[in-house]
């Protein structure tokens, strides 16, 4: 038997592993997230999903029988497209991978031929392909400002595990010599910015993840409690290899009312 965790009112869920997998809810989330939303608990929906914007994000959950509104989401994708407008406004961007207009507006998407001032890295998919990404190399060896969404390294669908972008982020990394500035999870200010959106501090708010680094180490370094669930990418030799430990491990989103003394 789990105790409960002490003070917590507001909750920042991950998405695809947690609540659903390939957008089909996981057995027993729909309820449990309705169980949340009536103890009163303040929610944020805060993944690093790419492909689709917030509003499409809102409503495929609505459709798999989540009660969020759109605000409630909060994405990788739309913190690269805020950060863009603020720290590189009107420069050219490269984007590598999928992202849709709405999370960048405002921002200036060009080719590779168009000498980006910045490279911005999105999910992968089969845009990350090797001439493109040399390409890549070169331009941030060129001095391009070097954007990640997020640096999760693999994610669940229903045909499997899948290498997500993280993989390319660190080698770009390492073969550059600087790192990427992260919009997404792992990046604390995406963190800060959902104790923002609760309006919450570190101490009352917990995260709920799939991924050991990007959802539950990286919120407990802002002080958020951190939980994991055994559901989506969960590998039990991640708990292993971690530097760190959940403050829980729970089966899946069913055992978390209860960890809340729901
Ligand atoms: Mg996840």
């Amino acid at each position: 038997m789990t105790t409960a965790l002490p003070t917590i009112d507001g909750l920042l869920l991950d998405m695809d592993g947690v609540l659903t997998v390939s957008w089909e809810p996981l057995p027993g989330a729909v309820a449990s997230f309705a169980r949340l939303r009536a103890g009163g608990l303040a929610i944020r929906v805060i993944t690093n999903t790419t492909s689709r914007s917030r509003e499409t994000i809102a409503a495929g959950l609505r459709g798999a029988g989540f009660e969020i509104a759109d605000d409630e989401v909060m994405s990788a994708a739309l913190a690269a497209g805020a950060y863009l407008r603020d720290a590189h406004p009107g420069e050219r961007v490269f984007l590598l991978g999928d992202a849709q207009r709405a999370d960048l507006a405002g921002v200036q998407l060009v080719g590779l031929d168009d000498d980006p001032g910045v490279v911005l890295i999105s999910g992968a998919d089969e845009s990350f392909d090797y001439a493109t990404l040399n390409r890549v190399y070169r331009a941030l060896l060129g001095g391009a400002a070097f954007v990640a969404m997020h640096r999760t390294m693999a994610w669940m669908t229903t045909d499997g595990i899948c290498l997500d972008a993280g993989a390319y982020v660190v080698g770009l990394e390492r073969a550059v010599g600087r790192p990427a500035v992260v919009t997404g999870k792992p990046s604390p200010s995406f963190f800060t910015a959902g104790l923002d959106a609760l309006g919450l501090p570190a101490g009352r708010v917990a995260m709920v993840g799939d991924d050991m680094d990007s959802d539950v180490l990286a919120a407990q370094a802002v002080g958020i409690g951190g939980v994991l669930v055994r559901t989506g990418k969960f590998r039990e030799d991640a708990l292993d290899r971690a530097v760190g430990a959940p403050d829980r491990v729970v089966d899946s989103i069913v055992d978390v009312p209860a960890l809340l003394g729901l």
